[in-house]
Order: structure tokens, then C-alpha cells, then sequence
């Protein structure tokens, strides 16, 4: 992003997860400078009457926890991550992954302006051709009809070009199909962008000849994506015996098993999508949405692969290493000096991420306000950014754990506290007995029970 200001907090908060609920509270609301009714609200959640406007024939509330990744620095700012998951061990996962990256100054990021696609679908036109070619010349009226938002238009964005797909070949037949593309600022904008689809749609039959029938947009959103890219020394991997060079080897060789392979790559993929889910959860965001568009993308060449790149940089002081998806680097030999090369891991995430910071349920739940509040974030393209980070980051340390001593070690200490609760335990036997379940490595709800017993007795 080229407007970036350096903040004068620091996200690196050591020894948050060992501060009780209040304390992180009260930490955060330092932090953030959250008014005493948004810390209240952190707590309250959604009321039932909130609940009632937001969905049909509402009958209570269910709620999710509210967790903080911490340690992220992304272009050179510091942010505090709102995240609402309730698999454990995301949240601890995407935190130490941050810190990781800040030893290499952290995630740089970026994206593209934030424009939707809005699909019309023509049926029964006499000829495709001609019917593209006069949609096409009318580009300018439709683009002014579909001008129907004075909101996103008085922010600079609106509609912003026609596009015609021919599909000559479906189980029912030819059709024509038109993108309306526009830029939505700081909306997810489908509500926007449907209004406009439904506006042009009778235009468009009279200049093909046809009949519109679907008019809304796609969750394809490949003209609005973000990125994130991260670059971290081999040392900061060192595993006990094994050198930080080999680790990131092995995160090569597991990012790449996710490219060629697709029962990989959806495992792989869905690790990401932990981390941006439980922001969009928290910030009050379409995570099908975001689902659909990254799943989407992840199979755009035919094939469902990994949505990153992972590779092994081996530069000396001038050495430039340009990387393949497959995460093979080809350096240019003559670029590279005599020095011993110093190797480092880099790491990119690219997918469409359709987000918002007004409308839909940003603006209705109440803790979704408090969760923009705390991230700090200007505009809908900065939240994307943030998102790309956050899922690069939790790929990371996914891979960093699957690459090395296996992801249940850490995942089974997070999942005991869960385990013990199922079993029953409440307050303070929920880490007792969590922490004889690890000891014993039977992560299992009966022992828990059997423990429970004999703690009851005792
Ligand atoms: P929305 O209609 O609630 O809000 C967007 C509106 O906010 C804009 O049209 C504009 O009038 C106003 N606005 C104020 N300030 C703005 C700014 N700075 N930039 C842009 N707009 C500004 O919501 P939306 O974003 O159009 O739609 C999002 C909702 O649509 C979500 O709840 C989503 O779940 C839902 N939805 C999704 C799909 C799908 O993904 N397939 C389909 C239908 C609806």
C-alpha cells in the first residue's frame, strides 16, 4: 500500500497468552484506545434484539470466541488481529507465525483496486456475435445506467467497463454472458453490484436480442485481490538438531506437494482460510463469499492447487531469485557473487478477497465495529491486505509444523483444554486436567473423565 504511516504501537506482545482474560482485556483496550462501551461490548456480544434485525425468525444467539493474533508488522505497521474461530490453536499458530516474520521486517503487502464482477445472463439470442458486438458499442450508456450507487460513486468508484463471454456449449444450450465490472470502495459491495446488474439487464435484452435471466455478481472475484509476501532467514528455523536450512527445505517440498497435488492442496488451503475466516468472522465479513472466490481461484488453470508460494532464496549480496509457482527459484547464474549463499525463506499468498468495512454485517454487529476498530484498518483494500497476511501467516506456521515435528504436538496441548471441558471439568480442572492429558499424550475425552473421577475423589 503506498500510504503507510509507521505506528507508533508494536504489535509484539511476549507473553500475552499467559495473562488472563481481564488483563489481555484491559491491555487491549490501551491499545486500541476502545471507549468503555466497546470494551463492554467485547464481552455483551450480539444482544437478541440485534440478533432479530440482522437474520429471519431469530431465536437466540450463538457465540464464538474472540481471540487476538498478535506480532504482526505489515508494511512497516503494527496491527493487533481480531479473530473468531473456535478450532484451537489458530490463534496461537498465526501469532508465533507472525513473530517468525517480523524477523524478516515483517509481511509487505498489496492489492488491487476493489472491483466486483456482476454477471447477466443472456438466453435465446439470435446471434452471439452480433449481439457482443452491439453491447459493446453501447458500453459508455450501460456504464452510465449502471452508475446506480451515489454513495460508492461520490467515494470515486462505480461501474468501470462491459465485458461479453460467449458459453456456446452448456447442458441446456448457448448463452452470452455479460460482466458488468465495478469498483465498490470500501463495500463487499454485492448488494451494490446487484442492484446495478439488475438495472442494465433489460438494455442488454434489447440490444442482443435475448433474455436475461441470472443477474447477480460472482464470488470469482479475480479483478479484486491482495497478496502478501514475507521473506524470513533460514536461522530463525532452527528445530534443536536440525538446521534452519533444512526446515525451510522441507517447506519448499510441503508447499509443493499442495501445488501438484489436489487432496493436498484443498488441506493445505483450507489452513489458510482458518486464519482469514476468523477475521472475516470477527470484522463481520461474508466468509462463504471469501470461501468460494478462494477455491475458486485455487483451480483458475484447471487444476486445484495451492494458493501460495513457497520457496528457497539463495542470494548472496546481488543474487536475484526469481520463483515459479511450483516454488522452484531460477536465478539468473550471473547473478549471483562468489559469497556463500545466505539462504532465506519467501514466501506469497494471492487470492480474491471481497471485503468490506461498511455494510452488511460490518455495520449491524456490534462486535464486528470493535474488531475494525482494533485492526485500525483505513480502507476495504487495507482489511484485504491484512487478511492476506494473516492467511500466509497461518500457513506458515502450518507448514513449519507439518515440515518438522508434526502438527499434533502443539495442536494436541491447545485441543486438551477443549477435551478436559468436554469431559466435564470446570475452572481450574480444565488446565489440571488438560495438562495430565498431554503429560500422558492420551488426548482422549474418556481419560479425561477417569482423571475427573479420580480428581473428584481425591
Ligand atoms: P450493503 O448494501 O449493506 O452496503 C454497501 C453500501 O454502503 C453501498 O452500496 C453504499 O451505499 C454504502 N456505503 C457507504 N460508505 C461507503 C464506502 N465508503 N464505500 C462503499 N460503499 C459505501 O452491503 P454490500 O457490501 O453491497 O453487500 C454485502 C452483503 O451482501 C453481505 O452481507 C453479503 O453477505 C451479502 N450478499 C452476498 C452475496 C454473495 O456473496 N453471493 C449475495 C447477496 C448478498
Amino acid at each position: 500500500m503506498a500510504d503507510v504511516t509507521i505506528h507508533p504501537r508494536s504489535s509484539r506482545l511476549s507473553g500475552f497468552y499467559q495473562k488472563n482474560v481481564p488483563e489481555r482485556v484491559a491491555l487491549l483496550t490501551k491499545w486500541a484506545a476502545l471507549t468503555a462501551d466497546e470494551t463492554a461490548v467485547l464481552e455483551m456480544g450480539l444482544s437478541v434484539a440485534q440478533a432479530d434485525k440482522m437474520i429471519e425468525n431469530v431465536v437466540g444467539r450463538y457465540s464464538l470466541p474472540l481471540g487476538i493474533g498478535v506480532n504482526f508488522l505489515i508494511n512497516d505497521r503494527d496491527y493487533l488481529i481480531p479473530m473468531v474461530v473456535e478450532e484451537p490453536s489458530v490463534v496461537a499458530a498465526v501469532s508465533y507465525a507472525a513473530k517468525l516474520a517480523r524477523e524478516g521486517g515483517g509481511f509487505r503487502t498489496g492489492s488491487t483496486e476493489p472491483v466486483m464482477i456482476a454477471q447477466i445472463q443472456l438466453l435465446d439470442v439470435p446471434d452471439p456475435a452480433a449481439a457482443a458486438t452491439a453491447i459493446l458499442a453501447e458500453k459508455r450508456v450501460l456504464l452510465t445506467l449502471a452508475n446506480t450507487s451515489p454513495t460508492i460513486a461520490q467515494m470515486g468508484g462505480g461501474p468501470v467497463d462491459i465485458q461479453v463471454r460467449q458459453l456456446p456449449q452448456t447442458p441446456t444450450g448457448p448463452m452470452t454472458i455479460v460482466h458488468l465490472l465495478f469498483d465498490v470502495r470500501d463495500a463487499m459491495g454485492a448488494n451494490a453490484v446487484n442492484t446495478a446488474a439488475e438495472t442494465i439487464a433489460p438494455v442488454l435484452e434489447r440490444l442482443s436480442g435475448g433474455r436475461a435471466l441470472l443477474r447477480i455478481l460472482s464470488n470469482l472475484t479475480d479483478q479484486r485481490r491482495a497478496w502478501a509476501e514475507v521473506t524470513i532467514p533460514a536461522q530463525s528455523f532452527t528445530n534443536g538438531a536440525e538446521s534452519g536450512a533444512t526446515v525451510i527445505e522441507n517447506i519448499a517440498h510441503a508447499n509443493s506437494f499442495a501445488v501438484a497435488d489436489p487432496y493436498r492442496a484443498a488441506t493445505h488451503n483450507k489452513g489458510i482460510l482458518n486464519g482469514i475466516d476468523a477475521v472475516a468472522l470477527a470484522t463481520g465479513n461474508d466468509w462463504r463469499a471469501i470461501e468460494a472466490g478462494a477455491h475458486a481461484y485455487a483451480a483458475r488453470d484447471g487444476q486445484y492447487r495451492a494458493l501460495t508460494v513457497w520457496a528457497v532464496r539463495r542470494e548472496g549480496r546481488e543474487g536475484v531469485g526469481v520463483w515459479g509457482r511450483a516454488g522452484v527459484i531460477h536465478a539468473p547464474l550471473h547473478l549471483y557473487t562468489p559469497t556463500p549463499p545466505l539462504p532465506s525463506l519467501y514466501g506469497r499468498l494471492e487470492l480474491p478477497l471481497a471485503v468490506g468495512i461498511v455494510g452488511g454485517a460490518t455495520r449491524t454487529h456490534p462486535v464486528a465495529q470493535v474488531a475494525l476498530k482494533i485492526l485500525g484498518v483505513r480502507s476495504a483494500r487495507e482489511l484485504s491486505e491484512v487478511m492476506a497476511a494473516v492467511g500466509l501467516a497461518q500457513n506458515l506456521a502450518a507448514l513449519r509444523a507439518l515440515a518438522t515435528h508434526g502438527i499434533q504436538r502443539g495442536h494436541m496441548a491447545l485441543h486438551a483444554r477443549q477435551v478436559a471441558t468436554a469431559a466435564g471439568a470446570q475452572g481450574i480442572e480444565v488446565d489440571l486436567i488438560a495438562a495430565q492429558l498431554v503429560r500422558e499424550g492420551q488426548v482422549r475425552v474418556e481419560r479425561a473423565k477417569e482423571l475427573l473421577i479420580k480428581e473428584i475423589k481425591c
